[in-house]
């Protein structure tokens, strides 16, 4: 079993995002707000903080007293949001109960919402539209799965879990890579039986171990989204990794696996808008036309017989936003990336 590790997305992503910064003008600045000092949020500040100023960004921590009242977070909030230096926002939640966190998820400037927590960006997720943000553990595991050549288009994909933050937004993104997903819940009946149809189980349940190699068709790829504490205080993930070994073909362990990617997915975004978009789409443009003079066969199937054409017209004449532009290219370097190797192995 291929152990799917979180380390290796994250210096992937970090190799692109130091590119991208590397040709901006400016750094971009990213800004994690945390009210109180709950010791989870204040080592996920830190491990996000470490990671993402290791990729040449900015970040600047914004914290508030764990008392602050709805009205005075508020006030706060507005400012960060409005500064034209912070180019991003990662907000910890849950917020304290006193602050209504769905007035906050509403304020948020959807261009600065890297965890896509606005209406404006989960509208986007749930209609395809690719030129907002998805909320990061989502899009971590949809990271997960491309960037270890896990194609997904016509694959089975079972989600366990529909909450809004994880299940839901993505089941939404595999959905827009052509898989075919059934969304579970804790109401689905013969859990164990839908779960072997799928060639790819994602599973964001917050149950420990619950997944063994019962719920797992033989070869498929798991993806354990889980954070939980076992009877004796260790971390661990939804999944019974141990238990998969001669079933799964590959798995991400917890911890070392989701978790290490979901705040580098949020690089490319925040590296991606204002001027980084135009980097980002030069640099993935590029590296396309790079692969095509490199494989020219493996071009041909995966952007027809044009792929020059194939790029050019849904890139960078397109009449949609940079970031969606940037965002596109990226997929077809993607998709031009798992043709070649397909190619080459053959
Ligand atoms: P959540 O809001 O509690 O949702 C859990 C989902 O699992 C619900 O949809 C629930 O179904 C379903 N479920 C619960 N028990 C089930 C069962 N026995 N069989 C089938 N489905 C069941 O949790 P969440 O916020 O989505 O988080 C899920 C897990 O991901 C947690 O362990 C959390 O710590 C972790 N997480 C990790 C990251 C990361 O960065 N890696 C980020 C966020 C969350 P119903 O809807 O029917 O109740």
């Amino acid at each position: 079993m291929k152990i799917l590790k979180g380390a290796e997305v994250s210096a992937k992503i970090k190799e692109e995002v130091a590119q991208i910064a590397a040709g901006l003008q400016e750094v971009p600045k990213l800004a994690i707000i945390r009210v109180g000092e709950n010791p989870d949020d204040i080592s996920y500040e830190k491990g996000a903080t470490k990671k993402l100023t290791s990729f040449g960004l900015e970040v600047e921590s914004k914290v508030f007293p764990g008392d602050i009242s709805d009205e005075a977070f508020k006030r706060e909030f507005v400012a960060i949001n409005a500064d034209a230096s912070v180019d991003g926002i990662l907000m910890l939640r849950p917020l304290p109960k006193q602050i209504n966190e769905q007035d906050i998820e509403k304020m948020i400037d959807p261009a600065k919402d890297l965890d896509g927590i606005s209406p404006v960006n989960i509208a986007k997720v749930f209609s395809g539209d690719t030129s907002g943000f998805a909320p990061c553990t989502a899009e971590a595991v949809v990271c997960m799965l491309k960037m270890n050549d896990i194609a997904l288009s016509g694959k089975r994909v079972a989600v366990v879990g529909r909450s809004m933050v994880v299940g839901r937004p993505l089941s939404m993104l595999l959905l827009h890579e052509n898989a075919t997903v059934t969304i579970c819940h804790s109401r689905t009946a013969n859990l164990p039986e839908v779960c072997r149809e799928a060639d790819i189980l994602a599973a964001c349940v917050g149950k420990a171990a619950m997944i063994n190699h019962t719920y797992v068709k033989k070869d498929a790829v798991v993806i354990d989204v889980g954070i939980n504490v076992d009877e004796n205080g260790k971390l661990c993930g939804d999944v019974d990794f141990a238990d998969l070994e001669g079933t799964a073909s590959a798995a991400t362990p917890v911890p070392g696996g989701v978790g290490g990617v979901t705040t580098a997915v949020t690089g490319p975004g925040s590296a991606n808008v204002l001027g980084g978009s135009f980097v980002a789409m030069k640099l993935y443009g590029d590296c396309i036309d790079d692969m095509i003079l490199k494989y020219p066969a493996a071009m041909k199937c995966a952007f027809g017989e044009n792929p020059k054409g194939a790029y050019g017209q849904n890139g960078r004449k397109a009449p949609v936003t940079r970031m969606a532009v940037a965002a596109q290219l990226r997929e077809m370097l993607f998709k031009a990336q798992r043709y070649a190797k397909e190619v080459e192995a053959a």
